[in-house]
């Protein structure tokens, strides 16, 4: 068999396939988050598995990551903090910061089955320590545990239901993403799944019913056919490295200074998974994060557009703020502070104009005379009462900017730091099962974490990712080990 010169999409014929270089009952493509706990599952379902990995070992785009694990709905960690959850909550947020039109029915099962969720990671070896930490959105730099990571405490979701922070930092000082891998890692081990590392996986096998029996793989430079007797399940991450989908499907991602991926997030899977019949929704979204905080303090200035006019509370998510100013806006906006209000931002972001007024500010910028005076005019008029009746900035951050010296920081996409991932990919159920565009499954292929998309249809918050891979690649796992391939329970 050759797949020489084949694109991803295109399929191996099992016909062709003379013999089978390895085999195992399920097949899973990516060791990041989802393929670890895909694997793990599937091994402990009974299965023999086989995951295959085009680096050099496990770990993906998971390891680089600030480890942040949405989970909600009264976990221990909640509940030894004090703060009350339940599923119903986390759900009503998830619905309403994950839109527009979320899948509910994934988001109905991620919610109730969280606090077990919680209780499988530390079964299979993850720590989690029993605080909280109050600067939001970032991993905190310490051991500490949960932080809000969506915005859930400032307009408009806290409109929408209690704010309760969710976001589970595993037990490890400051970025916890590589340590989260150790563990996972170590737990497939554990679960007896063999891993086979440095082979890239190109095309699907497919036989002549359409369902999926195998994958064609490359490595060092041999071609090899590996048969999955129930299912394959593609964990390969997201298409954010792949510069020609990006600028197909969402172009402005790829203003944005950092990818959030590594080399394998090439949408080569989803790819793979097409030419099996298998369908792509929401290919233009993605997670925009533009880290203007921590420090909260800066929260008090004001976010203004290209023309001088805001747009947004200063206080939400920054996912929130960056996919406003990227898809609205065109990735250009400032934030205006004052004297009182400037702090280092943490990111290193700079002062790049500094005035003793705002309309010496307003024509450094180069906008039209009297649109940022009377931007700033208005914010101070109700900050001075204590309310903000255009964007509801929580009270908390309202400060009138007065004392001069004034600064710009701007926060182009061209200026400052962007990271985006792609959040669009395969078409799956909740049990993983991946759907053609007739909502039909392809049999015998399951799919989970970036390859797919998951909880978060366009709107965000940061632990999102590494929750819904863990918690659906558990699913997509269970499903393909299961007896006919099909998801019981
Ligand atoms: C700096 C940074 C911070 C982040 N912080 C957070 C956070 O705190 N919380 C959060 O939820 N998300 C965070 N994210 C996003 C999150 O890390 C990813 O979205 C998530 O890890 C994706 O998991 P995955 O299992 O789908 O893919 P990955 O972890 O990328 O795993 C996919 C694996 O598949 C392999 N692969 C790809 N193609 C093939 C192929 N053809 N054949 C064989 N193997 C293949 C890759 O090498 C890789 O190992 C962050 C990302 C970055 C970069």
């Amino acid at each position: 068999m050759s797949s020489e010169g084949m694109g991803p999409s295109a399929v191996r014929d099992a016909n062709d396939v003379a013999a089978w270089d390895a085999e195992a009952d399920v097949v899973v493509v990516g060791l990041g988050c989802a393929g670890a706990c895909a694997a793990i599952e599937a091994a402990e379902a009974g299965a023999q598995v086989l995951v295959l990995e085009r680096a050099g070992g496990g770990g993906g785009t998971s390891a680089m990551s600030g480890g942040l694990i949405y989970m909600g709905g009264g976990t221990p960690v909640q509940q030894a903090c004090g703060i009350e959850d339940t599923p119903e909550q986390m759900f009503t947020f998830l619905m309403a910061a994950c839109g527009p039109e979320p899948d509910e029915s994934k988001i109905r099962v991620f919610c109730e089955e969280s606090v077990a969720h919680f209780h499988w990671l530390e079964g299979h070896g993850v720590p989690f320590k029993r605080t909280f930490y109050p600067e939001p959105f970032m991993e905190p730099p310490t051991d500490d545990c949960l932080v809000f990571s969506g915005g859930e405490d400032a307009y408009p979701w806290d409109r929408v239901t209690p704010p309760v922070p969710r976001a589970h930092k595993p037990r490890h000082p400051g970025a916890a993403g590589g340590f989260l891998m150790q563990c996972l890692v170590a737990a497939t081990e554990r679960s007896g799944a063999r891993t086979l590392t440095g082979g890239l996986c190109e095309t699907l096998v497919v036989d002549d019913s359409g369902a999926v029996v195998g994958v064609a793989m490359r490595e060092g430079g041999h071609e090899q056919a590996v048969r999955a007797r129930r299912g394959v399940v593609l964990t390969a991450g997201s298409f954010i490295q792949n510069r020609e989908m990006v600028m197909r499907h969402s172009p402005l991602l790829w203003r944005c200074s950092y990818k959030l991926g590594v080399e394998g997030d090439d949408g080569r899977a989803i790819r793979m998974a097409m030419g099996a019949g298998a369908d792509v929704i929401r290919m233009d979204a993605g997670e925009v994060a533009i880290p203007l905080t921590p420090p909260r303090r800066l929260m008090r200035g004001i976010l203004v557009t290209a023309q001088g006019q805001r747009f947004i509370n200063e206080d939400a998510y920054y996912g929130r703020v960056g996919q406003e100013c990227l898809f609205r806006h065109d990735g250009r906006m400032y934030l205006i502070v004052d004297n009182a209000v400037y702090e280092r931002n943490q990111a290193g972001f700079e002062a790049t104009y500094v005035e003793e007024s705002i309309a010496d500010l307003e024509r450094s910028l180069g906008m039209a005379s009297g649109v940022l005076q009377s931007t700033v005019g208005l914010y101070n008029r109700h900050a001075a009462e204590g309310v903000d009746p255009l964007f509801h900035k929580n009270a908390k951050y309202l400060q009138p900017l007065v004392e001069s010296p004034f600064a710009a920081i701007d926060c182009g996409t061209d200026k400052v730091l962007w990271a985006s991932f792609t959040l669009g990919g395969l078409h799956t159920r909740p049990s993983g099962e991946v759907l053609t565009p007739d909502d039909r499954v392809v049999p015998g292929l399951y799919a989970a974490g970036r390859t797919t998309s998951g909880v978060a249809a366009y709107g965000y918050a940061s632990g999102v990712s590494l929750a819904d891979g863990t918690f659906f690649g558990r699913r997509a796992g269970r499903s393909a080990a299961s007896a006919h391939g099909r998801f019981v329970g």
